[in-house]
């Protein structure tokens, strides 16, 4: 299926005011497709989670969990949807790019977003047992992309919170006992966004000689090699 075009975002919208709330409205738009492919998964037999990759307001990707039907535990909805975003765009490089998903990603989510390169991550639940956020600090770990720059970009913003009571509704609806579950063992945590701690913006190279090596040094070298990067 191709993307749909379902929010086109005002290039002309000067107010910073006004392109926030595009912004939030955007983001809520994608994580209400995000619940509804999450009752899909729960229909399908899976785990209730729905993931979305989009670029400027378009969606690349789309995926709900496959672990049962692929009989494989790493097929959670956020590597199956990053997996058909980079297979689309012909390349494994995803920068620009924002992941939508109704819980928080685990931490073989977030690792492969950073490794993918994504500019966001937007989640509506937060996952204090297994999160790459919460948890274990995958997405907002600084020192991979110091460390090796050529390799992982700086940490994705991180917006977590966006619909929390919806997609907690959506999930009790679409998997009841699972819900049980999960709030019986305080996996999941309903925190409005306003509520959760300051997500941290993605910060670059400090000066424009570097961020210019760095790049080249990405582009010449690790992205050739063992990345696959499609020839455009
Ligand atoms: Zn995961």
């Amino acid at each position: 299926m191709r993307p749909n075009l379902l929010y086109a975002v005002d290039d002309n919208a000067n107010d910073a005011a006004a392109r926030e709330t595009v912004s939030q409205s955007l983001d809520e738009q994608m994580m209400r497709r995000c619940l509804a492919l999450a009752t899909e998964s729960s229909a399908q037999r899976e785990y209730p989670f729905g993931a979305v990759v989009a670029r400027n307001g378009e969606i690349i990707a789309e995926a709900t969990n496959r672990v049962a039907r692929d009989c494989d535990v790493t097929r959670h909805a956020e590597v199956v949807a990053m997996a058909e975003a980079q297979r689309r765009l012909g390349n494994t490089d995803l920068n620009g790019c924002t992941l939508y998903t109704n819980v928080e990603p685990c931490a073989l989510c977030s690792y492969a977003i950073r490794e993918a390169r994504l500019a966001r991550v937007v989640f509506a639940l937060r996952s204090p047992v297994m999160g790459g956020f919460s948890r274990w600090n995958i997405l907002n770990d600084r020192d991979l992309s110091a460390a090796i720059p050529h390799v992982f970009l700086p940490p994705p913003e991180v917006v977590p919170g966006i619909l929390a009571e919806e997609a907690d509704t959506a999930l009790r609806q679409a998997a009841p006992v699972v819900w049980a579950f999960i709030r019986a063992n305080g996996l999941l945590l309903v925190e409005p966004r306003d509520i959760v701690p300051e997500a941290k913006q993605r910060t670059r190279a400090s000066t424009s000689l570097l961020r210019w090596l760095t790049r080249a040094l990405r582009l010449t070298l690790s992205d050739r090699f063992g990345r696959g990067r499609r020839k455009t």
